[in-house]
């Protein structure tokens, strides 16, 4: 069976999906994306996934294609007719096909796709071992906090991790750790806080990030929302990523140095268990 993929208003076989090569996402990545996992035929965080979404068209004055109403029917449809159990939803907007012209078009027809993907996320082997990560100059554009599909640098990024013999990159700015490639970063400090970056324009305020900093809190853990350096996550008790597809995924290796023991730490691996055991509780 083909895989069934959304576009424009059609359920299609993926060899019949076409986008029209004027499309402004293709010509000047003038488009934004969600990417939102299913576990147990359920989607994890629909509703943060659709208001970030709303936000991103927003900022970027792009119409947003249907109704955040019609966008969840969309995805259940598709993880139904793709009987994926386990898996994501990836979900692309683009200003549409138009002359072009690097000003945007007076009466722009918004392009809308979706496909799903079948992934193994929550019993990953990685989560058992951890991911070892390089530190890399942040070089991507100003608005880090819309989710455009401009991501050849993140590219760059995991292709210089590949490089090293590693998973991912984390990236650096005047002496602070941003992000990873595609996920949020936090170290916990030996005396058991969590540290991540503060929001602000230089990070993608993650889903999973909101989430996981919520079920901290109500567990009662310390959690500080400020920059951090290589340096202080290098001599961290633990570190760790957090994203839709990875939910939160130790780190223990950062520019070959060994985080903690070099195994999963416990806060990361709680945290991990409750994001599981709460947004399952919640998935739509
Ligand atoms: N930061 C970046 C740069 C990302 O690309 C992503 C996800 O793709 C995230 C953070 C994590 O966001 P979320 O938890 O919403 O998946």
């Amino acid at each position: 069976m083909s895989r069934i993929v959304y576009v424009n208003g059609d359920y299609l076989p993926e060899e019949d999906a076409k986008i029209s090569v004027f499309d402004r996402g293709f010509l000047f990545a003038d488009g934004v994306y969600e990417v939102t996992s299913v576990l147990g035929g359920k989607l994890i965080d629909f509703e943060g996934h659709a208001k970030r979404l709303e936000r991103s068209l927003s900022e970027l004055d792009m119409p947003a294609p249907v109704t955040m109403d019609a966008l969840l029917e969309i995805h259940r449809e598709l993880v139904a007719r793709n009987e994926v159990h386990e898996g994501l939803v990836y979900l692309q907007v683009t200003r549409g096909a138009a002359d072009r012209d690097f000003a945007y078009p007076a009466e722009p027809k918004p392009s809308l796709v979706l496909f799903t993907q079948t992934k193994t996320l929550a019993d990953a082997p990685v989560a058992k071992t951890g991911i070892k990560v390089i530190s890399i100059e942040d070089q991507r554009w100003g608005r880090r906090d819309i989710k455009t599909v401009q991501l050849l640098y993140p590219s760059m990024g995991k292709m210089m991790a590949k490089a090293a013999g590693v998973d991912d990159a984390w990236m650096v700015e005047d002496g602070a750790v941003t992000e990873g490639t595609s996920n949020n970063a936090y170290i916990v400090t030996k005396a058991g806080t969590i540290v991540t970056r503060h929001l602000g324009n230089e990070i993608l305020h993650g889903i999973t990030r909101a989430a996981v900093l919520r079920f901290a809190r109500e567990a009662q853990m310390a959690v500080e929302e400020r920059s951090f350096t290589i340096e202080e996550a290098k001599d961290a008790a633990e570190a760790f990523i957090t994203s839709a597809s990875t939910f939160v995924m130790p780190v223990v290796e950062l520019d070959g140095a060994q985080i903690g023991d070099g195994t999963p730490g416990p806060v990361a691996t709680r945290l991990r268990e409750i994001y599981l055991e709460e947004s399952l509780k919640k998935a739509v």
